[in-house]
């Protein structure tokens, strides 16, 4: 059998594009690696989605995925290996097994960055951690770090305040990128202290975290600060190592407006391609767009 599209990723550009294109009456897989929802759910609140003036991102992915059982998308559970790409027919190679498509849409999202710092990795579960969400509650009334200045990072701060004794927000520069009503939100806090222009040297302890070393950048000074744990927010990378299709030098895949890649027949959508914004607005926008990419291009060839 060979599927008219095959869906990689089930966070919402995956799960949206998986609507669009049962909707269109395409044969449709989707495969996903891990649990469907994606690293929304890792966000206790959303207040940016339309129609859901607050809502947590695993609530929201819920919804979502419930929309989808309406429509009987199928789903399979598998790791991507790899997209061959056969021209008009494509196979798509998993942890289980491989399946023929004659078109792809990569929704794979992105995946936490590592610092690469000493202690990161011997810490990971042991006072390290990329989900507050998921964390947060295990660091209840302590001191805590937490290292970036983008969205997740103070989103994630916030949070933390409502366990935490206290949140040392360390970051590389005196000016966040966050958004603004988030950044005020923080200034506001009083549980939350900035370390500007510093960047952590080490995480340290013995079976579990005890302090961080932090070095200032402007006058090389160098502090310890005492916490339980340390919350790692220091950006995103795609998951497209599989993919052979034109990408940037963050790995990001380069689409057209009509979110084709270099390859024709495979779509990007979402967080996972070169885009200004990523949202979870944007990226069911991108599940849909590359659905209807997917179905006109279908049209073409038959
Ligand atoms: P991000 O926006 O890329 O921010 C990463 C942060 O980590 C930046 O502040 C960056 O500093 C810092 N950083 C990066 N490399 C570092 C290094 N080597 N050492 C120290 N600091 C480092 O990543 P994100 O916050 O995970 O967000 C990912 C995407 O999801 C973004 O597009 C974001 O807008 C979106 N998002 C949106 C929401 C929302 O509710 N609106 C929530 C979560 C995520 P610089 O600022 O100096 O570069």
């Amino acid at each position: 059998m060979v599927y008219d599209v095959i869906i990689i990723g089930g966070g919402p550009a995956g799960l949206s594009a998986g609507i669009y294109a049962k909707r269109a009456m395409m044969n449709a897989l989707l495969i996903e690696k891990v649990g469907l929802g994606g690293q929304i759910t890792k966000t206790h609140m959303l207040e940016n989605y339309p129609g859901f003036p607050e809502v947590s991102g695993m609530e929201l992915m819920e919804k979502m995925e419930e929309h989808t059982k309406k429509f009987d998308l199928e789903i399979k559970f598998a790791d991507v290996r790899q997209i061959k790409d056969g021209g008009d027919v494509k196979t798509v190679v998993t942890s289980d097994g491989e399946f023929e498509t004659r078109s792809v849409i990569v929704a794979t999202g992105t995946r936490p960055k590592k610092l690469g710092v000493p202690g990161e990795d011997e810490f990971t579960g042991r006072g390290v951690s990329t989900c507050a969400t998921c964390d947060g509650f295990f660091f209840t009334g302590k001191d805590v770090a937490l290292v970036g200045g983008g969205d997740s990072a103070i989103v994630e701060a916030i949070f933390l305040t409502k366990m935490v004794n206290k949140v040392y927000v360390i970051h590389r520069r005196d000016e966040l990128r966050a958004e603004k009503i988030n950044q005020e939100r923080a200034f506001k806090n009083p549980k939350i202290e900035f370390v500007w222009n510093s960047n952590l040297q080490s995480i340290e302890g013995t079976n579990t975290v005890e302090k961080v070393i932090v070095k200032n950048k402007l006058t090389d000074e160098i502090t310890e600060i005492q916490v339980g744990g340390v919350f790692m927010y220091v950006g995103v990378e795609p998951g497209t190592d599989f993919v052979e299709a034109d990408k940037d030098g963050n790995g990001f895949l380069i689409t057209g407006p009509d979110l084709s890649t270099s390859v024709p027949g495979i779509f990007a959508a979402g967080d996972c391609r070169t885009t200004l914004l990523r949202q979870v607005a944007t990226a069911v926008a991108d599940g849909a767009l590359a659905a209807v990419s997917a179905e006109r291009y279908l049209a073409g060839i038959e």
